[in-house]
């Protein structure tokens, strides 16, 4: 293989980087190939500490979110990474790259947006960098947060037989986004939620706490690019597969709504969109009673079931008697394009 082809997609060129960088301390409970890295601390917790890049023209586009709602995503989308661990997120460092013919009194419109996130999610900035970027605006957040090292979840622990769960609907978000992209008009009934979705995703932080402390995660991540490759990074973590049977793939009714208009196939939106920021993990099939308590005591709403962990590789749509493989087929940064692939 040449150097080039060991980084066709995001997958190879993070295990290529984590090769030259070497194995860390052995502080280091988490390092690199999870949602966040922990470091372990005194008195049993770990830190979380997590970084995530918004860029113009990849991530957002102005033409259809305002400055406000860009500040209030940028953070919450590092907060997911936060929660899929099963930690409370804490502090963050913004460094903000500002295109100069900008106005420069527009990033306290993000400002405002960053700090109101900031408080919805108990996070507070303190500290970070601005400088020119000509090319566009970038965003990058570091937020640290904390978990019990104990309870911590990462992705790797998916055992054969678990039972896959996600905590909400599939694919709102790339609808969402497929309506403001193509400036569609459905009924605003439909349309709203789903731009909503797009626009400002809910992190899931007290699910994720209450699967970390209640023991009944054995794997998690947050939904940023699609069950198909975010599933395929657990299961390459944990050396299994999974199956997803189509009919149980909870696929969000607003999605199905909207789909003769968007012409696209709401199921390749649920498993291929990306940007769901809801939870994705697996239980033991023993503890699933305890999950849909779990969820019920908290007021939450309930889990959907998936689909099942089995042995093998790779993440495997099931129809009737048939199956095809669906791994990586969601967003990849370094194809930039979803997959159109027949599902
Ligand atoms: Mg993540």
């Amino acid at each position: 293989m040449t150097p080039r082809d060991l980084l066709l997609s995001e997958v190879d060129l993070i295990a290529a980087l984590a090769r030259e960088f070497g194995p860390p301390p052995p502080e280091v409970v988490v390092g690199i190939g999870d949602d966040c890295a922990a470091i372990a601390q005194e008195g049993g917790q770990c830190l979380l500490w997590t970084v995530d890049t918004l860029v113009e023209g990849v991530h957002f586009d102005l033409a259809y979110m305002s400055l406000e709602q860009l500040g209030w995503k940028s953070l919450a989308v590092n907060v997911s990474d936060v929660a899929a661990m099963g930690g409370q997120p804490k502090q963050a460092l913004l460094s903000l790259g500002w295109p100069p013919a900008r106005d420069k009194v527009l990033a306290l419109e993000f400002a405002r947006g960053l700090a109101r996130a900031g408080r919805d999610f108990g996070v507070t900035v303190i500290g970070g960098d601005t400088v020119a970027a000509p090319g566009g605006l970038t965003v990058t957040i570091t937020l640290t947060g904390v978990v019990a090292a104990a309870a911590m979840v990462r992705r790797a622990g998916a055992g054969v037989g678990d039972l896959i769960y996600v905590t909400g609907c599939l694919g709102e978000a790339a609808a969402g986004l497929e309506i403001l992209r193509r400036g569609l008009k459905p009924d605003p009934s439909v349309s709203a939620p789903l731009i909503e979705a797009h626009l400002a995703p809910r992190p899931q932080v007290r699910a994720g706490r209450l699967l970390a402390e209640a023991g009944l995660a054995t794997a998690m991540i947050d939904l940023s690019d699609g069950v198909a490759t975010d599933l395929d990074h657990i299961c390459r973590a944990s050396g299994v597969a999974a199956h997803l049977p189509a009919a149980s793939v909870p696929v969000s009714p607003l999605v199905v709504a909207a789909a003769p208009l968007l012409q696209r196939d709401p199921l390749k939106l649920a498993l291929n969109g990306g940007e769901d920021y809801q939870l994705l993990f697996t239980t033991s099939r023993e503890r699933t009673g305890s999950l849909e308590t779990a969820f019920a005591r908290a007021q939450l709403p309930p889990p959907r079931r998936l689909g099942e962990i089995v042995a093998g590789q790779g993440v495997w749509l099931l129809r009737g008697e048939e199956k095809f493989e669906i791994s990586g087929q969601g967003f990849d940064h370094f194809r930039l394009d979803r997959s159109t692939e027949q599902i």
